[in-house]
């Protein structure tokens, strides 16, 4: 039995099996010469064999000590010998059938004298069964739900299933070198995970160990994969705007720091480039990312994470990767060991931004590993704590209170639906659990309209109170305008004798539609937003042709960059936007409006 298992953390050097066999002596101070001689004769005495005594520091036993031989330990920590002593007290109790009062003392009295100091075996079990990452063990009688337990050959895993004879544990590793009979060890530990700020930069796996060949990482701390959320006390409101730099949503669906705002849509609508470009445009914001990829291919994620790094976004963001080739359990707790590393930043007063990428592929691991469990399958196979499963996940995700710390999480969680059905189990119960849901829909997306944000579905619930002043000034009634203009498509598709206030409200409907496309990676700059909302909004782009207004809106923001640079700095810097800013937006839109079509028409003119 290697020892340096007992201790996770505490690696000791590897046995090879010609060497004496070893015995661990933990002790908060190192045993002289004479002591540790005495431990090796006793050893000798009792086993009939030569024990290296090998000392490791604990300094956690404050007098006493743990000696570790095979598969006993002898706890004569202070810890260890008060519970030895409680616990015969107890057995005592049981077999005189529950005394009371005196007669307790009396048996206080008679175990105090005939106490000795057993060895006790350790607690562990054998595997009854292994396979698809679960093990079914038995043995381990007081084991604790969620507990970690250590195999023989360092394979960590975590209690999931409490049975009257036997566990359910979940591998977090190679089930290759655990076999039927394998020895498993109880830890008395929680999962937890290392963070810190040497995690910035670095892709990680569902344990936090580097999986990007760039050699360890050192963390600062190590804290539980499940944490509880923060107390309604310990909440404030949000109010800070978390800004996507893609225009209709920080127009229409603001988002706030420690808002909940689901990405929902079909496969292939441009779900990921919006969690993308949203950490791209944090790139000066002082906030820190983290991306987690549950389930999908390990190619996409080595792309993302390459064009993370080209546009410079690694240097504040952790990348937490549990791809489709590895196990369930690995893909079960890559979620929340995120947010574990998320919270070591959160309590410190920053500012974080999760992407969960995607939770329904986490709710399939889910749905995998507890039917492998024999869990009741409920709708859609579902086990019965699914919703548990996320709500637990997503209520971590606060603005703290001052006085904590006024850190935050902002969670972008991101659903794939199937045909459009947002109605569906798991996409209905993360709807309900998030603030708001940005809704992008496959039609939209092939017809051009990307980002294919449906206008009319998305909504954002808290983020409104999060808006700079600009931007609510300068959004102005576009919803309003748009929710109109989606009505009027629907009842004047078929006819095409329109009156000129209806081609007017179409071509105005057009337009902003048209100004609300963007490309990926190119997100938008406050001043750049208020210009385009408020040109938009006044009509500026209206008599453009629609496949010009792209360019329009382009070399529009350029022109504005050259002329007004000072009046463009303001906005970004004040975060306001006063009735006469909004005049000189207008009149500079319009200018460059005549100067655009007159350039079109003589292609010999330069635009601007
Ligand atoms: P999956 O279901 O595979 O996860 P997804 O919904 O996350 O897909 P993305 O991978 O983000 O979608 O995008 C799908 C494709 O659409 C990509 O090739 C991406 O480059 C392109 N795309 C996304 N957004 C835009 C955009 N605003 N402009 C142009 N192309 C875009
Ligand atoms: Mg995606």
């Amino acid at each position: 039995m290697q020892r340096k298992l007992l201790k996770g953390v505490r690696k000791m050097p590897d046995q090879d099996p010609g060497r004496r066999p070893e015995a661990y002596l933990y002790s908060n101070a190192v045993p002289d010469a004479q002591r540790k001689k005495r431990f090796e004769d006793f050893l000798k005495e009792r086993y009939h064999k030569d024990y290296t005594l090998v000392w490791v520091e604990d300094k956690s036993i404050d007098s006493g000590f743990k000696l570790y031989v095979d598969n006993e330990v002898y706890d004569w920590s202070k810890e260890g010998r008060i519970n030895q002593f409680k616990e015969m007290i107890r057995r005592r109790a049981k077999e005189e059938d529950g005394p009371g009062g005196k007669e307790l003392i009396t048996l206080f009295k008679s175990s105090l004298e005939s106490w000795n100091l057993e060895a006790l075996p350790e607690e562990e079990g054998r595997v009854i069964m292994v396979g698809d990452g679960i093990v079914i063990a038995d043995g381990l009688e007081s084991v604790v739900y969620g507990e970690i337990v250590l195999f023989e050959s360092g394979i960590r895993g975590m209690v999931q299933d409490l049975r009257p004879d036997s566990v359910g544990i979940i591998l977090f590793g190679n089930e290759e070198s655990i076999m039927e009979g394998s020895l498993v060890r109880r830890t008395k530990k929680t999962a937890g995970v290392p963070v810190g700020e040497g995690f910035l930069g670095r892709v990680v796996n569902a344990l936090g160990d580097p999986i990007d060949d760039q050699g360890g990482i050192m963390p600062s701390d190590y804290l539980p994969v499940e944490a509880m959320a923060p107390e309604i006390i310990d909440r404030q409101a949000v109010e800070t705007p978390m800004n996507t730099g893609i225009l209709c949503i920080d127009s229409m669906f603001p988002i706030g720091r420690g808002q909940r705002e689901l990405i929902i849509g079909d496969r292939q609508t441009g779900k990921t480039a919006i969690a993308i470009d949203t950490i791209l445009n944090q790139k000066n914001n002082d906030v820190i990312c983290i991306y987690v990829a549950i389930g999908q291919k390990a190619s996409s994620v080595a792309q993302l994470v390459a064009s993370l790094r080209k546009k410079g976004a690694m240097d504040y963001t952790i990348v937490v990767n549990a791809s489709a080739s590895e196990s369930a359990p690995m893909q079960y707790i890559a979620p929340y060991a995120a947010t574990a590393m998320g919270e070591y930043f959160m309590h410190k007063g920053k500012d974080v931004l999760i992407v969960y990428d995607d939770l329904s592929k986490h709710a399939i691991a889910y749905r995998a590993l507890s039917l492998l469990l024999e869990r009741s399958p409920g709708r859609e196979a579902y086990p019965g704590d699914v919703f548990y499963l996320h709500s637990r996940l997503l209520e971590r995700s606060a603005r703290l209170s001052d006085e904590t710390g006024g850190g935050s999480i902002t969670a972008l969680p991101i659903v794939e639906t199937q045909a459009g059905d947002v109605s569906a189990y798991i996409p209905t119960n993360i709807i309900s659990i998030t603030d708001g849901q940005i809704f992008l829909e496959t039609d939209l997306f092939f017809s051009g309209q990307r980002p294919a944000v449906n206008v009319g579905l998305s909504v954002s619930r808290v983020g409104g109170a999060a808006q700079t002043k600009a931007m609510k000034k300068a959004t102005g009634s576009i919803r309003l305008d748009l929710a109109q203009f989606r009505e009027m498509e629907v009842f004047t598709q078929f006819s095409n004798d329109l009156d000129e206030v209806t081609k007017n409200r179409l071509a105005y409907g057009q337009s902003l539609m048209y100004m609300l496309r963007q490309s990926q990676g190119h997100p938008y700059a406050l001043h750049e937003q208020v210009i385009l909302l408020v040109a938009g909004t006044a009509h500026v782009m209206q008599d453009i042709p629609l496949e010009k207004n792209g360019d329009f809106c382009l070399k529009m923001l350029e022109y504005f960059h050259r002329t007004n640079a000072e009046f463009c700095e303001k906005i970004d810097e004040s975060g306001d936007l006063e009735e006469e800013d909004k005049t000189v937006i207008i009149e500079t839109a319009r200018r460059f409006r005549d100067i655009y079509k007159a350039s079109s028409n003589s292609a010999k003119l330069s635009p601007i």
